[in-house]
């Protein structure tokens, strides 16, 4: 087998289809340079040898050697230069890359290939001698923390301390003497925290190294990651070794990061960050601020460092041009890296970029419109779920605001929380239930647990393609960075900025879409739904097929579904209704009657109230179905606590308060989720659901009449295990129904169906259809009896049974297919074939959920219905599934 790769000078022995054998950056570069662009040369070591040196008890076979030494004399070959040579050395870097961008999380070694000898060689055939020993103490000291795993700290304080004897302020103030002298310490730190001196020999340098990357897959920040993203542990991360170009070489060389459009806005505008005399690394980190890509970034920003496109436009015009053919080669917004060695640009990285939701939408939509990419191809690139960031609020522009200080606007949305100065504290606040914000000086992957946990990130250093940004936007999290005005004693868990003090549990906000810092908290407004957004839903509308209603039952939650774009009700839950401040005495007194004629006194206090509920949401769901679920849980839910709550209804009742507690006490049930709730109420005390039946039919008539379109009521049975179940209540609805009718002289037209929520039904779903003109498959319940998995209480082991792979998902949030999803299946089928136009739709969290959707795509369901804020995101995953 085969595991190394050459790229560049005219030779690509993978391209951009190989990322599973090159990761994400190798099968790049490679694609890179077959289209002709300038990449430094180099080769891979495919990601099957990681898994091979895992295997092996991590050891490299031989015939890597041989395989690594002819990738050595690739580049040797084409840059005229040799490795280990002492007149003229090769340097080359070695990256990691795995399938995906797991960003930060696996190491990189630049400028390997120095030491004593060969620096010498470097600076004077560079001239230079300054760049040459810049470019050795950097790689000792990233050799050292990476492949040796010395404490980094040490280095740094050296670095500083030898600044600040100079006098010095920034790294490009050292003269070739001083990194000279540097070197020499950072050989004595070596020499003191790993007790042999610091490795001469390139080769060493070089197996090392690789090995380091390799190593570094199973680091535990990584697995962390690899958790938190669902990428597998067996995939393995590929060896990257290139030829290395230097951005260090003077004020005509350069580094930078780029994206081809705005990662943030999603406006089509170059942007970017690049630093002068620098080598990658230094962007990232954070240590000086990077300057503008272009101009009109920089005047629109008022800063005054000249931007790249006027410092170096040469190379800037040549990097544009490559922004351009690479858009086009990808048909995607690219994330790039590029270096410019004396004027002259090389590129080191593309990939697909990553994107707030927001820019998803625009990116998509603007490039179906400029025709780079199908209408069908912009539906399918719009991650649903991250639709979610936009569809929540936002900070109101007319709020008081106060304003502590203004960083950069690094992520998108807005956030209020306590504040939290470490990654530990809050994850264990957020557990508590607190909203936290976590403050840093900057982030480092081992800030990502605290990152996922906290609301919003603010950091004090960083631009906008530091690693809290990148993460931040990645996982959907407000962030502003680089608030250069704030000072964080993490320690002491406080944090100084305009003159005040915030300490640990304050509460702060964030703009992630501003870079405002406030303190306290501050109102919110609803977001924007036409735009892009609108747009990209017509779009999605226009090729789905599957209905997508909402779970409402309150007018207000109504309201949003409709603006959200519901094509109707999936579940109106009445029980929600009657446990309203006016209402919940007249109920109490009706479940605790003594008998049927205490219970018709209750509940024809009770109608009118149920009625007006109907009849508003009616009026704003005109025209479009309503399911309605007559009550369904046990009563005893519905039951008083307090002393004076049995007053007030032993009162309303005319019974003593002694008389009430036992009864109260008779409905006591061991196990009310499998007990007296759902149609076994509507069978004990049919004038329940008689009562609701009426409501629905009085205010559907009312809206009628008042609004000329008649809304559709579809009468669910919650519950349903056999025919005659829902036999029974049918007859009850059906004769409300006809009741109202006589009554007011206008007919309706309505539905009586179903819920498929217990397996017996699912199975015997052919006869309940005979019964029924509609099932709506409540997947909560059907998945609670199915799995004989209680939801309430399932958090104390669900999480080790997803871990340990027993089930994938939480079976929950996503419909477990196999199992629950095998029942769903037959009973469509079932009820198909004693009643072929039966209507079949989901409730339940799954309907929101895009993997549960393709199912319900693929067993040709007519609806989803889903929580009013998921509603667009249902829209567009109905959408993806239909294409
Ligand atoms: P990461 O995945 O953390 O971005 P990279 O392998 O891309 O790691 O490299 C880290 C930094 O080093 C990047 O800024 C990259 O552009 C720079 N770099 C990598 N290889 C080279 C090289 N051969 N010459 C110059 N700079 C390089
Ligand atoms: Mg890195
Ligand atoms: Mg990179």
């Amino acid at each position: 087998t085969q595991y190394v790769y050459r790229f560049g000078g005219g030779v690509s022995d993978g391209g951009s289809g190989d990322k599973t054998l090159l990761g994400g950056k190798g099968a790049n570069l490679a694609e890179m340079a077959s289209i002709g662009l300038p990449v430094p040369p180099g080769f891979t070591i495919a990601t099957t040898m990681c898994t091979r040196y895992y295997e092996d008890g991590q050891t490299f076979p031989d015939s890597l050697r041989d395989e690594v030494a002819t990738g050595i004399a690739h580049i040797e070959g084409i840059t005229g230069k040799r490795f280990g040579d002492e007149a003229d050395p090769l340097l080359v870097s070695v990256r990691s890359g795995a399938r995906v961008s797991m960003p930060g999380m696996m190491d990189t070694v630049l400028n390997l290939g120095l030491n004593d000898a060969t620096v010498e060689g470097l600076a004077k055939v560079s001239d230079d001698p300054r760049f040459a020993w810049d470019s050795y103490r950097r790689f000792i000291q990233m050799y050292s923390d990476v492949v040796l795993e010395l404490d980094h700290g040490r280095f740094e304080e050296a670095l500083e301390i030898a600044k600040e004897d100079r006098g010095y302020y920034l790294d490009t103030d050292l003269t070739a003497d001083d990194w000279r002298a540097l070197v020499g310490q950072y050989k004595e730190i070596v020499v003191e925290l790993w007790g042999k001196p610091f490795p001469q020999d390139v080769h060493d340098q070089l197996w090392g190294a690789i090995g380091a990357v390799f190593g570094s897959w199973q680091a535990d920040r990584a697995k962390v990651y690899r958790r938190l993203n669902d990428i597998p542990g067996d995939w393995g991360t590929a060896v990257n070794v290139q030829a290395m170009v230097f951005g260090n070489m003077g004020d005509t060389s350069a580094t930078g990061v780029a994206f081809t459009r705005d990662p943030s806005k999603g406006d089509n505008a170059y942007y970017g960050e690049f630093l002068i005399n620098a080598q990658g690394e230094d962007v990232v980190a954070g240590i000086r601020t990077p300057q503008y890509l272009t101009r009109a970034a920089r005047e629109a920003a008022s800063a005054k460092p000249l931007s790249m496109e006027e410092a170096m436009p040469e190379a800037y015009a040549e990097l544009a041009a490559v922004f351009d053919r690479l858009e086009r080669h990808y048909r995607d917004m690219q994330d790039i890296e590029f270096t410019v060695q004396q004027g002259k640009l090389w590129m080191l990285q593309t990939r697909s970029g990553k994107r707030t939701a927001k820019a998803a939408l625009k990116i998509a939509v603007d490039m179906a419109e400029e025709g780079l990419i199908t209408r069908e191809e912009a539906i399918a690139r719009v991650d649903p779920q991250a639709l979610d960031q936009l569809l929540h609020p936002t900070l109101d522009p007319n709020a008081t605001r106060d304003v502590l200080t203004k960083g950069l606007p690094a992520s998108p949305g807005a956030a209020s929380g306590i504040a939290v100065f470490d990654s530990d504290t809050a994850e264990r606040r957020s557990n508590a239930g607190d909203a936290v914000i976590l403050i840093r000086t900057e982030t480092s992957p081992e800030d990502i647990h605290g990152m996922h946990a906290a609301r919003g990130i603010l950091t004090a250093r960083g631009g906008m393609t530091s690693h809290a940004a990148v993460v931040a936007r990645g996982m959907g999290r407000p962030c502003v960075s680089g608030a250069g005005s704030i000072s964080i004693d993490a320690k002491a868990g406080v944090m100084k900025v305009a003159g005040r003090e915030i300490r640990e549990g304050d509460i702060v906000t964030i703009d992630g879409a501003t870079g405002e810092v406030m303190a306290g908290a501050v109102a919110t407004v609803q977001p924007e739904l036409a735009g892009d957004f609108g747009t990209l839903m017509e779009w999605a509308d226009g090729v789905r097929r599957l209905k997508v209603r909402a779970n409402a039952e309150t007018p207000l939650d109504c309201r949003t579904a409709r603006d959200f774009g519901a094509e109707g009700i999936g579940l109106c839950r009445t029980e929600h209704m009657f446990f309203e401040q006016s209402r919940i005495t007249s109920v109490r007194q009706m479940i605790l009657a003594e008998d049927e004629a205490g219970r018709r006194a209750a509940l024809d206090k009770l109608l009118p109230e149920q009625r007006s509920d109907f009849v508003e949401i009616f009026e704003v769901m005109v025209g479009l179905p309503c399911t309605i679920r007559l009550l369904d849980p046990p009563l005893h839910e519905f039951l008083p606590h307090e002393e004076a709550e049995f007053a007030e209804v032993a009162e309303a009742a005319g019974i003593g308060v002694d008389q009430l507690k036992r009864r109260a006490g008779e409905l006591h049930e061991f196990n009310p989720m499998l007990g007296h709730r759902g149609c076994r109420l509507g069978v004990t005390y049919p004038e329940i659901y008689e009562m609701q039946a009426r409501a629905i039919f009085e205010a559907a008539v009312i809206v009628a009449e008042k609004s000329g379109e008649a809304p559709i009521p579809e009468v669910m049975i919650p519950l349903v295990a056999t025919r005659r179940e829902l036999e029974l209540m049918k007859a009850v609805v059906d004769k409300a129904a006809q009741d109202v009718f006589a009554d007011k002289g206008r007919t309706i037209e309505y539905l009586v169906g179903t819920m498929i929520e217990l397996p017996r039904a699912a199975l015997k779903a052919g006869e309940i259809a005979e019964a029924g003109e509609f099932f709506s498959f409540g997947t909560n319940d059907l998945t609670q009896t199915t799995l004989g998995v209680s939801r309430d209480d399932a958090s104390r082991f669900l999480g080790a049974y997803v871990e340990q792979g027993i089930y994938a998902r939480d079976p929950f949030v996503s419909l477990d297919v196999e199992g629950v999803g095998e029942l769903v299946e037959l009973a469509a089928e079932r009820g198909r074939k004693t009643r072929p136009d039966i209507k079949l739709g989901i409730c339940g969290e799954h309907g929101g959920d895009p993997a549960s959707i393709a199912f319900c795509e693929k067993v040709g369901l007519d609806y989803v219905s889903a929580s009013p804020y998921r509603v667009p995101i249902a829209r567009l995953a109905a959408a993806q599934v239909a294409l």
